[in-house]
């Protein structure tokens, strides 16, 4: 079976042309995260990515994880290979410095994320989850609590976990039951929390558990619920771990991927209440909530680009090998990546992975942008542009993921159907990406609502005029990039007619956002994918003038060409699916079905 080989050249070319390291290393804070230093990091994190985690992938996928005598068993080697990450500091890389964290920034986080969820998912989510309860922590609690809780989790000493699902409250969280009363300076929390990812094990020394609840006069709906941190141990009066906290994990879902991650069904106060703190003001869980899922979606999204290079790396290794048929003009039999539609598929796999990367870094980078440029116009603007690009990063790299997965085990023929060659697992894994941390429709709304409607198109306008500046730029290129002008050109005209005529139309016609908003998520992928791609194509042009031959260059230039003429071209399609409006999809009454 190939092993994982972080792909550092792509990665630390989209960091440094498209997200724009220098940018960030003018930021304060982030002064130390030069080319040269970020180029050491990935090559640190890489190592262990490829040697430590990778190989453990398959087998940990075979064994998964049980519970016996009451405890999670996790498949053998990753604990190991999560001391090891723990060790090496990996946990706190972009983590305040206060809390002992390396203070990078997102961006490259997000690079080094993307290794650990292309070498093992199932153990990658471990730390995602620790670092969006960081994140939470950070930003709401009480100094007290940061104090005795936030170092132990930069370290990852102890892990951390979101807990928010319940059997009734899915997408829909007002529907949280779960129970806080007031016990002296703390509280007692009751419950049940249902697929709650790396809710039990015993890698880390405790687990901080951030638990949405309803204080007894909480109100109705969303405005009522409040975040709790609930530690698996208690804590003695100097910090350490003491004794068992009012909390167990009752069982382990049966899951389509993922396998080697426990994904538990939580019991809290069987026996009277967990004892749990307030993170932030009672009834503001919303808030802080939002903390945690902004960043989780930002994560989740670079588990897209994980899967999806992870796919194409193993199906690229089976085209080189496989031999069957032949093809004119040569001799005997020939190995599969010979015939042009494995070479489509390959190319597709190949320049959907670099787009989704291109998409996720320039994320990331606005978030750094905003996070250090608080209160000035530049900031003002990344939060903007972040806010808006949240649910696209999260929304169309994973569901980007789903199609290169997919091709991964056709590129595979019958033996991608046999879990052996271990091109299925990608495809199972993917499946969740598109659900957790809010579906791929809840994405979508919150883009069309929140992020379109609510400022009347600012952001975007503000994303389509920059588009409309490289496209000029774009226009004075050679004829080498004429095919990428044209589409390129297609593909913008047809996101801005979208947009404005949505926001024509959005007042009449109720429903209208949900009926086109996937459509209209995708299109957005598509067009800002086509631009980062085609401007890689621009600088990748700019180095080979400058004198080099690496052959990185050129390759890069083809594959934006073909995005450019093979993907880009969906963003028509998708415009005349979305101007289609709601009145079809909404034709056939309920009771019709
Ligand atoms: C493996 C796994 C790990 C998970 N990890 C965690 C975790 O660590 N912590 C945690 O708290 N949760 C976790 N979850 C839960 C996950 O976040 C939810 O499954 C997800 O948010 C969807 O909720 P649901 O399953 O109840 O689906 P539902 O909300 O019932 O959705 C069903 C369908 O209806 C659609 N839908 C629902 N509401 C709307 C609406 N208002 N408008 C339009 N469409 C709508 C959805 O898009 C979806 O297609 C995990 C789930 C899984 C499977």
């Amino acid at each position: 079976m190939p092993e994982y080989q972080a792909p550092l050249k792509d990665m630390t070319f989209a960091i440094n042309e498209l997200a724009d390291i220098n940018l960030l290393n003018g930021l304060p804070g982030f002064e130390d995260a030069t080319p040269d230093m970020v180029g050491a990091i990935l090559e640190q994190a890489a190592v262990l990515a490829n040697e430590v985690f990778s190989p453990l992938n398959h087998p940990g996928d075979e064994h998964g994880a049980f519970i016996e005598d009451g405890l999670v068993v996790i498949p053998p080697g990753f604990a190991d290979a999560y001391r090891q990450f723990s060790e090496n500091g990996w946990q706190g890389l972009s983590q305040s410095p206060d809390y002992d964290g390396q203070g990078m920034p997102y961006l490259v986080q997000s690079a080094v994320s993307e290794m650990w969820v292309s070498s093992n998912m199932s153990l990658a989510l471990c730390p995602l989850l620790t670092s969006g309860a960081i994140e939470a922590l950070f930003a709401h609690a009480s100094e007290a609590l940061k104090q005795t809780y936030l170092a132990k989790m930069v370290s990852a000493e102890w892990s951390g976990t979101m807990n928010l699902t319940e059997p009734q409250a899915g997408s829909d969280l007002s529907a949280v039951r779960t129970k806080a009363v007031p016990d002296g300076d703390h509280y007692r929390i009751t419950g049940q929390k249902i697929f709650i990812t790396w809710g039990a094990h015993e890698m880390a020394k405790n687990i901080v558990h951030l638990v949405l609840a309803r204080l007894p006069d909480a109100p109705e709906g969303i405005k009522g619920i409040s975040l709790f941190l609930v530690p698996k141990y208690l804590l003695d009066s100097e910090g350490n771990v003491g004794e068992h906290n009012d909390l167990k994990v009752v069982s382990l879902e049966s899951k389509m991927g993922i396998h080697a991650c426990p994904t538990c069904v939580m019991s809290y106060g069987d026996q009277g209440g967990a004892l749990g703190y307030l993170v932030g003001e009672p009834h503001n869980g919303l808030a802080c909530m939002f903390t945690m899922m902004n960043h989780a979606r930002l994560e989740v999204g670079i588990q897209g680009v994980g899967l999806c290079e992870r796919a194409y790396q193993h199906a690229l290794a089976f085209a080189q090998e496989r031999v069957q048929g032949s093809i004119a003009g040569q001799e005997g039999r020939v190995t599969i990546i010979h015939h042009a539609d494995v070479r489509r598929m390959l190319m597709q796999m190949r320049a959907l992975s670099e787009s989704t990367r291109a998409l996720s870094y320039v994320a990331a980078s606005a978030y750094d942008q905003a996070r250090r440029s608080l209160g000035n116009e530049a900031g003002q603007r990344a939060q903007r542009r972040i806010d808006l690009l949240t649910p696209v990063a999260k929304g169309w790299c994973t569901e980007i993921a789903q199609e290169v997965t997919y091709l991964g085990v056709q590129v595979h023929g019958g033996m991608g159907f046999i879990e052996e060659t271990g091109a299925a697992q990608y495809m199972r894994d993917a499946r969740i990406v598109t659900i957790y941390e809010g579906t791929t429709g809840i994405q979508a709304m919150d883009l069309v609502g929140r992020k379109i409607l609510r400022d009347q198109g600012q952001a975007i306008g503000e994303l389509i005029a920059e588009m409309k500046l490289f496209k000029a730029d774009l226009d004075a290129q050679g004829d080498e990039f004429k095919s990428m002008q044209a589409r390129f050109t297609s593909a913008l005209e047809a996101l801005e007619t979208t947009t404005l005529w949505y926001l024509e139309q959005v007042s009449s016609d109720p429903d209208l956002p949900g009926s086109i908003a996937v459509n209209y998520m995708m299109l957005v992928g598509y067009v800002v994918t086509g631009w980062l791609m085609a401007k890689s194509a621009i600088a990748a042009k700019r180095i080979i003038n400058r004198g080099s031959n690496d052959i990185f260059y050129r390759n890069k230039i083809s594959t934006a060409t073909f995005f450019c003429e093979h993907i880009v071209p969906r963003a028509e399609g998708l415009k005349s699916t979305v101007l289609s409006g709601s009145v079809s999809t909404m034709s056939i009454d309920i009771e019709s079905f």
